[in-house]
C-alpha cells in the first residue's frame, strides 16, 4: 500500500482504521507505506504513530513538499510487495474496494486502475479531466475511462519500471499503462472528501493537466500544426478571392464604386488578429515542451526523503536515501534500489514522540 499524505491531519485517524481492518480482512501479508509530503500540520506525528504501533507501515517524511505524483515516486522506489496499491489520503477512494483490484490482479492483469463510474467532485474539476481522459485514450490507444483516479494496483515489475523512469514530469496512471502489458479497470465507489481541502489549487490542476497532455502526446503539437496550414491555406484563398473580385467586378456583379465604398480593411483586420491569436497559442504550446525539455534535462532530484520511520526506524543516510532521477536512470542503480534499504536498518528503539 502507497499513501501520499499532504496536511490531511484530519483524515488520517478514519483512514489508518477503515485501511488496516479492510486489509487484514484480506488474509495477505502487507505492509502500509506512506509518505508524508511535506506537510506542515500534524501529519507527520499522526503517521509516525501509527509506524510504531504497527511493524507492516513505514513513513516516508520528504523534505519538502514535491507533490502527489512525486510523493509516490518516493513510494514506489521503497516499496518491496509484489503487488503495490495506490491511494488517496482523503478517504476519497474507498479502501474497501481494494479486494476488486487485487481480484483483477490475480487475474493475470500487470495494473489495474479504478474507474470513478461516479464522480464526487465538482464540474470544475470533473469536465477538464474529461476532455484530457479523452485525448489520452485518442493517444495512447488504451482504452480506458479514468487516467485521474489514484486507487490503482500495479505488479512489481511495473512499479518497479516505474520507480526508474527518469521523467521528472510523469503523470503515474498514464505512465503505468506504458511500462504494463495487461491493462484493465474495475468501477470503484468514490466519496467527497472526508475532511480538509483539496490540495489542487487551480494552478496545480492545469499544470497536472498539462503533464498528462504533453508528457504522452505530441496530439497538441499537431493539432496546432494543422489548424496552421488550414488558417494559412484559408486566407491565401481569401485573399486570391479579393484580388479576382477587383480584376474581374463585372464577375463577381460588382461595380469598381461599391469595392472602393467596402471598408475591406476591417476584414483584413479581423483575419490578421484569427491568425495571430492562433500563432500565439501555437507559441505557448512550443513553450510548455520546451519547458518541459529544460526541467528533464536539468535532472534535478524528484523528491527528497527526509528519514524513513518505522518500529525499526531504519535511519536514511541522507546524502544516500536522496533517490535522484539520475541514479534511476543510470541503469546499475536499478538492481540494489530494494536491497539498499535493508542494510541501513538499524536496531534503535522507537522513538515515542518527535
Ligand atoms: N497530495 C500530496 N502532495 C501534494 C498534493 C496532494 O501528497 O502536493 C496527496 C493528498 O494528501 C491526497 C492525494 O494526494 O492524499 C490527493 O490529493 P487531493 O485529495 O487534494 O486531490 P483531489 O482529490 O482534490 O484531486
Ligand atoms: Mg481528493
Amino acid at each position: 500500500m502507497v499513501i501520499p499524505c499532504y496536511n490531511e491531519e484530519l483524515n488520517i485517524p478514519a483512514l489508518t482504521s477503515r485501511l488496516f481492518s479492510s486489509l487484514e480482512k484480506l488474509g495477505r501479508t502487507f505492509e502500509v507505506i506512506f509518505v508524508d509530503d511535506g506537510s506542515r500540520d500534524r501529519t507527520l506525528e499522526l503517521l509516525k504513530q501509527a509506524a510504531f504501533s504497527r511493524p507492516n507501515v513505514r513513513v516516508i517524511e520528504l523534505a519538502r513538499n514535491s507533490g502527489q505524483h512525486s510523493a509516490i515516486f518516493a513510494a514506489l522506489a521503497a516499496s518491496r510487495g509484489e503487488v503495490v496499491v495506490t491511494l488517496d489520503a482523503d478517504l476519497q477512494n474507498p479502501p474497501e474496494e481494494i479486494p476488486k483490484l487485487l481480484a483483477k490482479i490475480d487475474e493475470g492483469y500487470d495494473v489495474v486502475g479504478g474507474w470513478r463510474a461516479k464522480r464526487e467532485d465538482s464540474l470544475f474539476r470533473k469536465i477538464p479531466s474529461r476532455i484530457v481522459n479523452a485525448m489520452i485514450r485518442r493517444a495512447t490507444g488504451v482504452m480506458l475511462h479514468d487516467y485521474g483516479c489514484m486507487l490503482r494496483a500495479y505488479r512489481r515489475p511495473v512499479a518497479k519500471r516505474m520507480a526508474n523512469a527518469s521523467e521528472v514530469t510523469s503523470f503515474i496512471p498514464a505512465l503505468a499503462n506504458q511500462l504494463a502489458g495487461k491493462v484493465t479497470e474495475v468501477e470503484v465507489a468514490h466519496a467527497a472528501r472526508s475532511a480538509g481541502e483539496s490540495k489542487y489549487p487551480f494552478r496545480k490542476l492545469v499544470k497536472l493537466q498539462f503533464d498528462l497532455m504533453t508528457g504522452f502526446s505530441t496530439v497538441p503539437l499537431q493539432g496546432i500544426m494543422g489548424s496552421g496550414v488550414v488558417v494559412a491555406t484559408g486566407s491565401v484563398l481569401f485573399g486570391i478571392f479579393l484580388g479576382l473580385r477587383r480584376l474581374f467586378p463585372a464577375f463577381f456583379h460588382v461595380t469598381l464604386e461599391e469595392l472602393k465604398a467596402e471598408q475591406g480593411i476591417f476584414t483584413l483586420f479581423a483575419l490578421l488578429f484569427f491568425v495571430v491569436g492562433v500563432q500565439f497559442v501555437g507559441i505557448a504550446i512550443l513553450g510548455e515542451y520546451v519547458g518541459r525539455i529544460y526541467t528533464e534535462v536539468r535532472r534535478r532530484p524528484r523528491y527528497l526523503v527526509r528519514k524513513v520511520w518505522s518500529q525499526r526506524s531504519e535511519h536514511a543516510e541522507p546524502g544516500e536515501k536522496l533517490s535522484t532521477t539520475t541514479a534511476a536512470a543510470g541503469g546499475n542503480g536499478t538492481s540494489h534500489e530494494g536491497e539498499r534499504a535493508p542494510s541501513h536498518e538499524k536496531e534503535k528503539t522507537a522513538e515515542p514522540k518527535a
